[in-house]
């Protein structure tokens, strides 16, 4: 140790010394803060900052060592040799190149073995730096020294790789260069003591030149400089990489422009735009993206934009774009923040489409439909032209939909919607407004005959599409159509110029249409104001029942009464049946008003004494509802009317609906004991197998033919037709209708004994009570 400091102080220049030192201070404070960055970086990045450290760590020591030679003040003079030195330098860097390549595994092991390197780098720089030495001397080394300095030199090193890999912040770098200091000083200061020089006359001595002091300085200058440029290289790269990264860590794509060029763009937006920076760099941000609002994409703005993607295919993107002025890297740029809106905007659009369309067919719903009226009539204000809407219902859907199952349903629904999309024009809409009611709303028909085309083709369209004959669940269409202005003056009236002629159109017959006319209307409004009336005609006492008497048709007893409706209206007067029963059947009022009519009459016939037997009109509809027969028998279980006094009198169309039920009811009917009639024989479909279908007490022969029996031969011929089918099959058979004795005495002639008409009086009021030979009074 003596010898050391020893050395240290009468051989060196100490003043020189002290520069030596800084430089390694220096340079190993670089050398540990570049080392930090390296292990701060991605992968590749590491071993640029690597190499840099081992050319900062190498060129430290190597000026340290060479300064400090420079410094060496013995008695001998002595200059260096170019080549050697440089290799001294060299094989610095490389040594402590290879040594951080060790230290990056990152083991305990690891950093022995990085010390281990480090001190044979310093030792092989110190050795080659000797060996450059020109001098009149031999070199000569004490081993023991030289052994304990490397040891030393060693040790230092390993605590100095272990405190940084182990320490954080300053420290980190503080202790590891206090020691690296420590490692490079002690192996050249006790390889200096341990040599020694010993004259050698035959050797060419030193050339002393006055350069020592500017080589010196030289070197100082370019060994500190170099380690703080580099060290300010790698706070500049900490710097940037971290807004690079920060730039590249935000979901929005972000493109920095400068003068109108672009001259940075994150990872995001490289990947949206499908093309890296070196590509999108010197280019205009108008050359990727286009703004919505059709100015150049930096204009200036309050509130972001939408824009699309220029140059990427068919994936069209919908995006938000923000301009925002911002100072990057030292000079006025615009970011723009590009934020992908595709899924959002695609999730919106469905939501919206839900909300407007029919899920089923795709078609506009009714909120969408009448928005577009709305729209279409306000425009048709001002440009005059006609706005037609077709009002289109479904003929024998609900059938369809009842026997094959709403699968079948869904099918046809699914193809009435691609037939009407088919044949409108495409600046109409077709809509589905409810179950089975489409809408089509025809804009810009110029004459009411590109309307009537229209209709014209949606029933030839659905004709052709719809094999109702052959196909089962085919169906057709009815279409009611009102015309703006013509017929109506705004939405509202045209909705219901539309619903008034479908309604007739179905009324007028399956697969017609009927364009709105006023006369039309007003029978429509009369219809619903008697409907209205109608429902409260029980409950306002507005009914009564008139009865006509059954005549044996030879002799003139009187064998029963017929029951008939008449509605005593406060306003029209006296409605006759034919004008309300269609009404009260289509409407469901059919239902309490036959009850009516059936307690009514039974608890009328109670009241004679005569035992005649009381007849009462049952329409179809009550036989569709499985209760009749109950309902029945519990009236005449109130009235205390004898079943058997009881006719009930049924159209064949009774057993055209549900036969299966009406079969059922009729035959529960029949075994309360009550009588059932066939009523309007000879106007049905087919008679003769409805007679064998069940066993009808009578059979009433329609008053057309009596009516006729006189002039038509036809008719004569199918009275006698039927008179033989009683008389066959042992039923009473009854002519309807007769007014005048010559009919009488014609039915008479072919044997029908029993008769009823206006010949033996009107129907009127109930007959007398408790009396045993009246005649309905007229
Ligand atoms: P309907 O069952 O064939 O009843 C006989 C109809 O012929 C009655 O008409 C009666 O007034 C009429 N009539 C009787 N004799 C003659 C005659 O000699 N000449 C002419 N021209 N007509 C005659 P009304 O009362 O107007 O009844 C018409 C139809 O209304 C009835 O035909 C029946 O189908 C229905 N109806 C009447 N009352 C009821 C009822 O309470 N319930 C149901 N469901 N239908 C009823
Ligand atoms: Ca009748
Ligand atoms: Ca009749």
């Amino acid at each position: 140790m003596f010898t050391v400091v020893e050395c240290i102080w009468q051989q060196h220049d100490y003043r020189l010394l002290v520069l030596a030192a800084l430089t390694w201070i220096v340079g190993s404070t670089g050398f540990f803060l570049l080392l930090k960055r390296a292990c701060e970086c991605t992968p590749v990045r590491r071993r640029g900052w690597v190499a840099t450290a081992a050319l900062v760590g190498g060129i430290g020591v190597w000026s340290t060592h060479f300064i400090s030679m420079l410094a060496y003040q013995g008695a001998m003079p002595i200059s260096f040799g170019v080549g050697l030195t440089a290799l001294s330098a060299v094989a610095a860097i490389g040594m402590f190149w290879l040594a951080l390549r060790i230290w990056d595994r990152g083991t305990v092991s690891a950093d022995v073995g990085v010390a281990l390197v480090a001190t044979t780098g310093v030792a092989v720089m110190h050795f080659t730096g000797m060996s450059a030495i020109i001098a009149a001397a031999q070199i000569r080394y004490e081993p023991v020294l030289l052994t304990k300095g490397l040891a030393v030199t060693f040790i230092s090193f390993t605590v100095a790789f272990r405190a940084f890999r182990q320490y954080k912040g300053l420290a980190q770098i503080a202790v590891a260069a206090s020691f690296a200091i420590v490692a490079v000083c002690s192996l050249h200061f006790t390889a200096m003591a341990a040599t020694s020089l010993m004259p050698d006359p035959t050797l060419p001595s030193a050339a002393i030149g006055d350069s020592r002091n500017w080589l010196i300085g030289a070197i100082t200058a370019i060994s500190i400089a170099l380690i703080l440029l580099t060290g300010a290289a790698a706070v500049i790269d900490r710097y940037l990489t971290d807004l690079h990264g920060l730039a590249d860590a935000t979901l929005e794509a972000l493109i920095i422009v400068h003068r109108g060029r672009i001259i940075e763009a994150n990872a995001s937006f490289a990947e949206m735009a499908g093309a890296d920076l070196s590509i999108l760099r010197d280019q205009s941000p108008d050359d990727w993206l286009r703004a919505a609002d059709g100015l150049p994409v930096i204009s200036a703005r309050t509130a972001p934009v939408e824009a699309m993607l220029l140059n990427v295919g068919d994936a069209e993107k919908i995006l938000e774009i923000a301009v925002h002025d911002v100072e990057y890297r030292g000079r006025q740029c615009q970011v723009i923040a590009i934020r992908d809106l595709t899924d959002k905007k695609q999730a919106q659009r469905q939501v919206e489409h839900m909300a407007t369309h029919d899920g089923l067919t795709g078609l506009p719903n009714r909120a969408l439909f009448d928005e577009r009226l709305t729209h279409a009539l306000m425009r048709a204000a001002h440009t005059g032209e006609a706005v037609a809407l077709l009002a289109i219902d479904l003929d024998r859907f609900k059938a369809v939909n009842d026997i094959f199952g709403h699968a079948e349903g869904d099918r046809i629904l699914c193809k009435m919607a691609s037939i009407l999309q088919g044949v409108a024009g495409p600046a109409d809409t077709v809509a589905r407004i409810g179950g089975d009611e489409f809408m089509v709303l025809q804009t810009g028909a110029t004459h009411t005959n590109d309307t009537q085309t229209l209709v014209a083709h949606i029933i030839a369209e659905v004709a052709r599409e719809m094999d109702t004959a052959r196909d089962p669940t085919a169906v057709n269409v009815s279409i009611g159509v009102a015309v703006y202005p013509r017929d109506a003056t705004d939405a509202e009236l045209l909705r219901h110029g539309a619903d008034v002629a479908l309604y007739r159109a179905k009324e007028s017959g399956r697969g017609t249409a009927c364009f709105f006319d006023r006369e039309m209307d007003a029978a429509v409004r009369e219809r619903r104001a008697l409907e209205h009336d109608l429902r409260h005609a029980i409950t306002r006492s507005q009914l009564r029942l008139v009865y006509q008497a059954l005549i044996s048709s030879d002799g003139g007893t009187i064998s029963g009464y017929e029951a008939l409706v008449r509605w005593a209206h406060p306003d029209r007067g006296l409605i006759l049946p034919d004008q309300f029963i269609p009404l009260a059947e289509e409407t469901g009022v059919i239902i309490p008003l036959g009850e009516w009519v059936l307690r009514e009459a039974c608890r009328t016939a109670v009241q004679w004494d005569n035992q005649l037997s009381v007849a009462v009109n049952v329409s179809p509809v009550q036989f569709q509802l499985a209760g009749l027969a109950s309902t029945v028998a519990a009236i005449l279980a109130e009235t205390g009317l004898i079943a058997s006094r009881l006719e009930l009198e049924i159209t064949e169309s009774v057993l055209m609906k549900d036969r299966a039920l009406a079969l059922s009811t009729l035959n529960a009917l029949k075994e309360l004991g009550v009588r059932i009639v066939m009523d309007d024989f000879g106007t049905g479909y087919s008679s003769l197998s409805n007679l064998q279908s069940f066993p009808f007490d009578k059979i009433k022969i329609d008053r057309s033919f009596v009516s006729a029996i006189e002039d038509d031969v036809a008719a004569r011929s199918i009275i006698r037709a039927i008179v033989g089918i009683g008389r066959s099959l042992n039923l009473p058979v009854v002519a309807e209708g007769v007014e005048t004795e010559a009919q009488r005495q014609m039915i008479v002639e072919e044997g029908c004994l029993h008769a009823q008409g206006f010949l033996w009086g009107l129907p009127g009021v109930a007959p007398a009570r408790k009396t045993s030979d009246d005649s309905a009074a007229a």
